[in-house]
């Protein structure tokens, strides 16, 4: 399959009619099925294919689930030996032989310390159930209730995972600033907005009259993903560890899109050197497969038996999937590759940005990429920063389809857009989704007037 090539064909009446159903069937609450009206029907690393025969370069990877992109030899190889072996697919938390390999090679991978005591819990099947795990065992372990999260945030969509994100309408989380240089709440930016970030966080703690009382734990991202690919300084990270473990609150680093080499590491804490006190893990680790653990300090596994209980705790073909992923990214060096890669890619990114004033900002780390779209009319802030602009956003989405390249959108304001590639990609793939995606933005720029009304055309210069 030529991986960069996009084939135009007659679209099958199959695929139309497939469309039109689900649109008459589904829940009106379905998502990227609105702004990518796609039929997949085959796929191979980056590429997808549609049943109307047209060709995509995938930079969503299931929601950045896919590390070595689609139907990966190794991964389809473990899911065939499990198959072909006879074992039985769904065994609740019973061992097995496929779930002690699991086991065995994702603790080869954790931050020294942890890997030596650490415990696992296997949870439902999503990432949110593992974040409502982690919740339940801090609060068991400490016998406190209250958790503080950051602005920006996303843990899931479940009742308490939900209510520790950005989005929540009703909650008792205390909410934190997360440090965004781009739109610094503190209008500073860089280490010392970072820093005040931090002391606030000291203060609601240690302040008796603040209003909050010591949490059971805390929660965050090293790279806020649905939040706008925001990553936290290292420094920042330090800090908010150094702020838990003097007060003894449990940290918890949901690292659901981040693991498995996203970054540039194979665990995003890893750049900071920190070691938190639960990790919440899910997407990669099931290699495609639906699979979600939580991994902790043996103090803490002071939870009954049962207190997370589930039915698909035990999914075979996932945890093969998984432990064959996490070998391959660790005996390949994928994450170093995706440090390498994505910084390369940030450097073309930032050219566009400067060819571009719709782009406001472009940041990220390893292959988790963002390009925040700004209203090139309005004024800018005294940081510099435009408001986000999120109808060029979804125009750029679309462009980027039209030519054959599948992109998410993120951030506050969902106008950020994201680049979530396989870490498998080649510099000629990496190319290809920049250079589509430059066409796109061009494009967009030249047909969305700005929400302000502007003029639709206004490139600094040639985009590279
Ligand atoms: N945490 C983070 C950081 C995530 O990005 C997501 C999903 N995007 C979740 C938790 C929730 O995972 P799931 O959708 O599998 O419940």
């Amino acid at each position: 399959m030529a991986l960069t090539e996009t084939v135009p064909a007659a679209a099958p009446p199959a695929h139309e009619g497939i469309l039109r159903r689900q649109s008459l069937r589904e829940s009106a609450a379905r998502t990227y099925a609105r702004s990518l009206p796609i039929v997949p029907v085959r796929a191979r690393g980056l590429t997808i294919e549609g049943a109307d025969g047209r060709r995509y370069l995938d930079c969503l990877s299931g929601a950045g689930t896919l590390a070595l992109g689609h139907n990966h030899p190794v991964v389809l190889e473990a899911i065939r030996t499990v198959l072909d072996s006879g074992a039985p697919l769904h065994v609740l938390d019973l061992a097995t032989p496929v779930k002690d390999a699991f086991t065995t090679e994702l603790f080869a991978t954790l931050p020294g310390k942890l890997a030596e005591t650490a415990r696992i819990q296997f949870c439902g099947p999503a990432g949110t159930d593992a974040v409502e795990a982690a919740f339940k065992l801090v609060r068991t372990a400490t016998g406190r209730d209250g958790l503080m999260a950051f602005s920006g945030a996303y843990h899931g969509m479940t009742a308490e995972a939900l209510a520790a994100s950005g989005g929540a309408q009703h909650t008792s989380v205390v909410r934190l600033p997360y440090p965004y240089d781009y739109r610094c709440p503190f209008q500073t930016g860089g280490e010392r907005g970072a820093e005040l970030s931090a002391r606030w966080t000291q203060s609601l703690l240690d302040d008796p009259k603040s209003g909050v009382p010591r949490p059971a734990g805390m929660i965050l991202e090293p790279v806020q993903g649905e939040g706008g690919v925001i990553p936290a300084p290292d420094g920042w990270l330090r800090r908010m560890r150094e702020i838990t473990a003097a007060r003894q609150i449990p940290l918890i680093v949901d690292e659901v899109q981040t693991g498995v080499g996203r970054t540039g590491a194979f665990w995003a804490v890893d750049h900071s050197g920190i070691v938190p006190d639960v990790i919440v893990l899910s997407k990669a680790i099931g290699g495609s497969l639906p699979l979600a653990v939580i991994v902790y300090r043996e103090e803490l596994d002071a939870w009954q038996p049962g207190a997370h209980a589930g039915t698909f705790r035990g999914n075979q073909l996932a945890m093969a999937a998984g432990a064959a992923t996490l070998a391959y990214v660790r005996t390949n060096g994928l994450d170093r590759r995706a440090g390498e890669l994505g910084r390369r890619m940030l450097d073309r990114l930032t050219a566009l940005a400067a060819a571009h004033d719709c782009i406001g900002d472009v940041r990220g780390r390893g292959l988790m990429l963002g390009v925040e779209l700004v209203d090139r009319s309005a004024d800018a802030d005294a940081m510099g920063a435009r408001p986000a602009d999120p109808q060029l956003a979804a125009a750029v989405q679309h462009a980027c389809l039209e030519r054959g390249l599948i992109v998410e959108l993120g951030g506050r304001h969902s106008a950020v857009v994201r680049l979530l590639p396989p870490l498998t990609i080649t510099d000629e793939q990496a190319e290809a989704i920049l250079d589509r995606l430059a066409d796109a933005i061009a494009a967009a720029v030249r047909t969305t007037p700005g929400p302000t009304g502007s003029s639709p055309t206004t490139m600094r210069g040639t985009s590279p």
